[in-house]
């Protein structure tokens, strides 16, 4: 313990894992237990990719550390029909998971970070193990948690030159919001005016389901990285295969990050390439495992949600991935009277009492005292039953 690298000191397994152990014992112990803290995609992966995976299970080399030409293409073709921005082979990087590749720009880019909250649990931590500052910029209720382009300008107004990476995630994990095109282009412009690098994190772009994904690069395609990978639309979180698309402009990031990747992770997993390749090329057969994967979010998003807001909360509509983000607030003098005032307690008593399983808003960066809380509808049974009886969370 002593001799633990001081970045690392304090930071703790993720709140995710926690509540998922506790979910488990109580389970294990025959308690009825709502499984919405886990944010792992319910769908299994399309039979075309799991065949092709079976078809390279061979696949035994080394392969070229950015990744697999042929998927290089593939990915790049991909961005261009999917967001309709320029791309091409030697701008795309492969990582094991997007999660991986995160870490690595981390490490690899000089400048501050700024993370919008509510955000996805392991940005921070990545920045924590790093020694990289962070600058976060708390998003506000009433803006459905949304980055407003006037909020990016304040933090990068300060130090105009001053070099930054920024982070959006839409659809998002945890608010399962988007954002508007108007907005993208909005927070593009301000991007372009402190010549900022966007990492733009669109691992759940696919599941969008209530419009059309619309990338950021669309509009900042100088600065822009998009993250994506096969975690989260084609349902392999576990296969470990994240993309990155980096602008022009940023190949000497690409190139350094690169270096960083030879000497720790050498390429990612070779049979697993190989079956991206056929996941990145769509067709008819993925094209209706889309179609079907985000009817059916749509259907259970839009049910949990109206239930929810039926019971008091407050709660944004979902527009794409798996998430609500509740807020309890609205119950908030209910609650205190039964010794309730933060995130953290209100999600053990959730899952002590009701068996329903949240994440505290606490671990997205909000502050603990909010009573904010994260819900996965990955668990479709759990939320039939959870909308059906939604006065479980009102606690009367
Ligand atoms: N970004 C967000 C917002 C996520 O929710 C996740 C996974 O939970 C990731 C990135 C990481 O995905 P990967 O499996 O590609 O590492």
């Amino acid at each position: 313990e002593i001799n633990l690298n001081l970045n690392v000191r304090g930071l703790s397994q993720s709140a995710t894992l926690a509540i998922n152990e506790a979910s488990r014992e109580l389970a294990a112990a025959g308690r009825e237990v709502y499984r919405l803290g886990l944010g792992q995609s319910p769908f299994p992966v399309p039979q075309v990719v799991t065949q092709a995976l079976r078809d390279h299970a061979h696949e035994k080399d080394y392969l070229p550390v950015k990744g697999l030409k042929e998927l290089r293409e593939t990915v790049a073709d991909y961005h261009r029909r999917a967001e309709g921005i320029d791309a091409d082979a030697d701008r795309i990087l492969i990582g094991p998971g997007s999660k991986e590749l995160m870490f690595i720009v981390q490490l690899t880019y000089y400048g501050d970070l700024v993370i919008p909250t509510p955000s996805w649990v392991s940005y921070a931590p990545q920045a924590h193990i790093i020694g990289r500052q962070i600058r976060w910029v708390p998003t506000r209720a009433e803006n459905d948690w949304r980055l407003m382009p006037e909020e990016l300008d304040r933090v990068c107004r300060n130090d105009p030159t001053r070099p930054r990476i920024i982070i959006l995630n839409y659809p998002s994990n945890p608010t399962g919001d988007t954002y508007t095109l108007e907005e993208l282009k909005e927070l593009a412009e301000v991007a372009r005016k402190y010549r900022v690098v966007l990492l733009s994190d669109e691992i759940y772009g696919e599941l969008h389901h209530q419009g059309e994904h619309v990338s950021i690069a669309r509009y900042y395609p100088e600065g822009t990285i998009i993250s994506s990978g096969l975690s989260k639309w084609c349902g392999a979180g576990g296969w470990r295969l994240g993309t990155f698309c980096f602008p022009r402009s940023l190949r000497w990031l690409q190139d350094a990050m690169a270096v960083v990747a030879s000497e720790t992770f050498t390429s990612t997993s070779s049979p697993i390439q190989f079956a991206a390749i056929r996941a990145f090329q769509g067709g008819p057969e993925i094209e209706q495992y889309l179609r079907e994967c985000r009817y059916m979010l749509s259907l259970v998003g839009r049910h949990l949600w109206r239930a929810l807001s039926e019971t008091g909360l407050s709660v944004t509509p979902p527009a794409g991935g798996f998430y609500l983000f509740p807020d309890f607030s609205p119950l908030r003098a209910r609650l205190a009277e039964r010794g309730i005032h933060d995130s953290e307690t209100l999600c053990k008593r959730l899952l002590a009492e009701s068996g329903v399983a949240l994440l505290p808003g606490r671990a997205f960066g909000r502050p603990p005292e909010e009573l904010t809380t994260r819900l996965a509808y990955v668990d479709f049974d759990g939320a039939a039953a959870l909308a059906a009886a939604p006065d479980l969370l009102a606690g009367r």
